[in-house]
C-alpha cells in the first residue's frame, strides 16, 4: 500500500500519542494536525502505528 492522504477527523482529544510515534507527519497544536509537504509514502509504518494507537479512532489514511 502506497498512502496518498492522511487526515484526523473531528473528536481528536489532543492526547499527543500520534505526535509521539510520528512527529515526522503529525503535530498537535491545539488538536492534531498533518503536516504539510509531507511524502506519506516514506513513513506508512508511522501513519499505521499512530492510526493504531489513536484513542478516539479518528486518524484516517488511504
Ligand atoms: S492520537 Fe488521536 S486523539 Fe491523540 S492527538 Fe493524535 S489524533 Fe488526537
Amino acid at each position: 500500500m502506497s498512502i496518498k492522504r492522511v487526515w484526523v477527523e473531528d473528536d481528536c482529544i489532543s492526547c499527543g500519542s500520534c505526535e509521539s510515534i510520528c512527529p515526522e507527519v503529525f503535530e498537535v497544536i491545539d488538536i492534531s494536525q498533518v503536516k504539510e509537504g509531507v511524502v506519506f509514502a516514506d513513513f506508512e509504518a508511522g501513519i499505521t502505528d499512530a492510526a493504531d494507537n489513536c484513542p478516539v479512532s479518528v486518524i484516517k489514511f488511504e
